[in-house]
């Protein structure tokens, strides 16, 4: 019987030693190892044996036990030592391979232009107010001084949702009264970014949706002064120190008086161009005085507060500036055109 369990161990550790991998390696265990094999046949018959040659018998057989797991245990590490490094040598990195450029992006111009616009009038002390771009009709024309059926609603094609009372905004100015309920009665200053919607044929002047900077400052003794200061001020930083404005009387229904702000034109500084339409001046934004009513909705008492607002188009600052000659660059995204900024 010892003798036997010598050749086990013999058989058993010359087979391991020509196990290959790890799949015949799991096989190797189940055959010498498993409850069928034969050490453990042996092992389970120890008490059949006569009682002078049981301990002899068991002692032997747990050494061989102990030795054969010993042994699988160090060709196991050894196997999978072997297939770890198979795996690094065959997933190395070639680091003498060219790199892939990745492409950078840009800040698109309209954002580019919003963020100077932000900074000149950040100098002059207006904070950037937001507001909601789905709006209520109240907002976008009741309160700003055009009740139902005013004609000068027809001033702005506007997109209706399916509710009736609910509108994409047409302008910026809405902001304007949220922000005077919320400051009232403190004065104000801010100027209002955002998107504006319009139901309107797309063509090389006109976009269906576009950016509108509002500007807003209420308070007691604002004038129209003031206002025209601001405007200087703006041009003046934003297209060059000499520039020269005028004011043509015009009409909103929220301010009174109402202008268009010119500016002598950047090209030919008031020769005549086609960019200035021949005139030598161009139109950089409406502006006014706020309206006695736009006040009033907006909380402020108009005998003792007064204030102005203006509004311009940042893609037109951004057209005249580049010399651009069509919005529908700013939102067909096209890299060609974006690149450039
Ligand atoms: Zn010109």
């Amino acid at each position: 019987m010892l003798k036997q369990l010598d050749e086990i161990q013999e058989q058993a550790l010359a087979a391991l030693e020509a196990v290959p991998d790890l799949a015949e390696l799991e096989a190797w265990r189940i055959k010498h190892q498993g409850k069928k094999s034969t050490l453990n046949q042996i092992l389970r018959d120890v008490g059949k044996l006569p009682r002078e040659e049981r301990p002899a018998v068991g002692k032997r057989g747990n050494e061989v036990k102990v030795a054969l797991e010993a042994a699988y245990e160090a060709k196991k590490q050894a196997l999978e030592r072997g297939e770890l490094a198979e795996l690094l040598e065959k997933d190395r990195i070639d680091v003498t391979l060219p790199g892939r450029p990745a492409p950078l992006g840009r800040i698109h111009i309209s954002t580019k232009t919003l963020r100077e616009i932000y900074a000149i009038f950040a100098q002059m002390g207006f904070q950037v107010y937001t507001a909601r771009d789905v709006e209520l009709d109240l907002y976008n024309f009741e309160l700003l001084n055009m009740p139902p059926g005013h004609p000068a609603r027809d001033m702005w094609d506007t997109f209706y949702t399916t509710r009736e009372d609910v509108v994409l905004r047409t302008h910026t100015s809405p902001g304007q009264i949220h922000a005077m309920r919320e400051y009232c009665p403190e004065p104000i200053r801010v100027i209002l970014p955002g998107k504006c919607y319009r139901y309107e044929q797309v063509t090389a002047r006109s976009e269906f949706m576009f950016y509108q900077v509002e500007g807003l400052a209420v308070g007691k003794r604002i004038t129209m002064t003031d206002l025209k200061g601001v405007m200087a001020e703006f041009a003046r930083q934003m297209f060059g120190a000499d520039r020269r404005m005028r004011f043509r009387a015009s009409y909103f229904p929220f301010t009174e008086p109402s202008v268009e702000v010119d500016m002598d034109c950047i090209i030919c500084s008031g020769e005549g161009c086609r960019v200035c339409k021949y005139t030598g001046w161009l139109e950089i934004a409406g502006a006014g005085m706020v309206h006695p009513i736009v006040l009033q909705n907006g909380g402020y008492d108009p005998a003792v507060y007064s204030g102005f607002a203006f509004g311009m188009g940042p893609e037109r600052i951004a057209m005249l500036k580049h010399d651009i000659d069509d919005i529908r660059y700013f939102f067909s995204n096209d890299l060609r055109f974006l690149g450039q900024f």
